[in-house]
């Protein structure tokens, strides 16, 4: 398989360049020069397969010939080696829950097969890689986790004081090993900008191969079309409205690309937050990037979505043929706590506050369609959210997973919003 540039400029690599690369020079992202058709009766054996089969076969197309198939397999296999239940909450609404990974959140899965992809093309070239992240919560602990205990790659994360969850704080400072955690006396914005730096140090890159772990990375973007697969093979009856809470479109994008192979969803809902650049722009035709507001989904508050470039690319940028297939709209911090409040009391069943969005975002829908059923991507545990138990006004039960958390060994160096400091980390990991 070939990846093009969404900006046109920059040449087209394989799977192999464009996972060590990242992004393509031009700064547009990269796509497959094709998308794979699903064989007829993909969907009907799908039901015999196991999850690591299935991922193995949405995959493949995509790595080419990049590295042998028993390996792409093991990568597989040890990417969704959890579980991904769909739980019925209402007559017609359904979750796919996402979180019963390792940092109990969505993203587990991506940074998952991109730390193993990596292993293996670092491997090849006999180097070292460093993979630098700054997070404002989820992405760091997915990476670190994902990353954690590969041979050959060091990983450096950025976070700052104060500012994530009691629970993604854990994630991101108890594992050690070649996990280097810093926490930084200042913004998420400082911490992005020490991180861009230090890939741009044209001195640095000599003496260190320096690469992100970023969500645009298709060794992140391509593994996730594997949820909806998963949703469909626990799916009876005619194809499901599934309803993605979005922030930078990743997931969502990667969503589209499985139906256009032949996976059968019937409509896609982009659910937003305040940030409704996107649901903005299916409106008014105007695509109006802006700085984010913080709401209570955090993982959302994207003002820019970086993703949405490969959806405009998959409706070859014609925006009738976009709004026969994808609605989106937004959804307030209000009415996100009530959807909270009101599924914990009418079903029993706890949403965190990104899945909260897309139920309400679904709940609207179906209001209007009242002879389809859905599906909405529950992407974390409700527990990761200090927000949760103010809303509901009691202690949310905390899995064993995290549980276990709490007695583990703190690691983390606190340092000032200053990137000399790190790049002398940087430079002592790789050696
Ligand atoms: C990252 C994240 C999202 C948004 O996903 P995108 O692919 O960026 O649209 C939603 N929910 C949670 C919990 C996340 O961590």
């Amino acid at each position: 398989m070939q990846y093009f540039s969404t900006n046109r400029r920059s040449p087209e690599v394989g799977f192999r360049e464009a996972v060590l690369r990242g992004q393509p020079d031009d700064r547009g992202l990269y796509f497959p020069a094709s998308i794979p058709r699903l064989s007829a009766d993909f969907v009907e054996r799908m039901h015999d397969g196991t999850d690591a089969d299935i991922a193995f076969d949405v995959i493949r197309p995509y790595v080419g010939g990049c590295m042998p198939d028993e390996r792409l397999q093991e990568i597989c296999a040890e990417t969704v080696n959890f579980q991904f239940p769909l739980v019925q909450i209402s007559d017609r609404i359904y979750a796919l829950e996402l979180f019963h990974g390792p940092t109990l959140a969505f993203k587990d899965v991506g940074a998952r097969f991109m730390s193993r992809c990596l292993q293996y093309f670092s491997a090849e070239r006999g180097r070292k890689t460093i993979v630098i992240v700054a997070t404002s919560g989820d992405t760091g602990g997915a990476v670190a986790h994902g990353f954690h205990n590969v041979d050959g790659v060091e990983v450096v994360i950025l976070y700052p004081k104060g500012r994530v969850s009691r629970v993604q704080e854990l994630q991101l400072t108890t594992l050690g090993g070649n996990v280097t955690t810093l926490e930084l006396r200042g913004s998420f914005d400082d911490c992005q900008a020490i991180a861009k730096q230090a890939l741009t140090d044209a001195s640095l890159a000599e003496r260190a191969f320096l690469t992100s772990a970023n969500s645009i990375n298709v060794a992140r973007w391509l593994p996730q079309q594997f949820y909806y697969f998963f949703a469909l093979k626990q799916w009876e009856g005619k194809p499901p409205v599934v309803s993605v809470p979005s922030g930078n479109f990743g997931n969502l994008a990667s969503g589209v690309l499985a139906t256009i192979s032949g996976l059968p969803i019937d409509h896609f809902i982009a659910a937003c937050n305040a940030n409704d650049v996107v649901p903005e722009f299916l409106g008014t035709g105007n695509y109006r990037p802006r700085p984010s507001v913080s709401t209570l989904s955090n993982a959302m508050d994207v003002g820019d979505p970086s993703n949405f470039v490969r959806i405009l690319e998959m409706f070859g940028r014609d925006n009738a043929q976009l709004k026969s297939k994808m609605s989106a709209v937004s959804i307030s911090d209000e009415r996100t706590a009530e959807t909270i409040r009101e599924v914990h009391r009418n079903y029993g069943y706890v949403l965190d506050p990104h899945g909260a969005v897309a139920f309400a975002a679904l709940e609207d829908h179906l209001d209007r369609h009242p002879d389809e059923k859905g599906i909405i991507l529950e992407t974390a545990h409700p527990v990761k959210f200090d927000s949760v138990a103010g809303i509901l006004g009691t202690e949310l039960e905390v899995p064993a997973s995290v549980a276990e958390f709490y007695d583990r060994q703190k690691s983390v160096t606190e340092i000032d919003p200053d990137y000399s400091v790190v790049r002398e980390i940087i430079l002592e990991k790789a050696r």
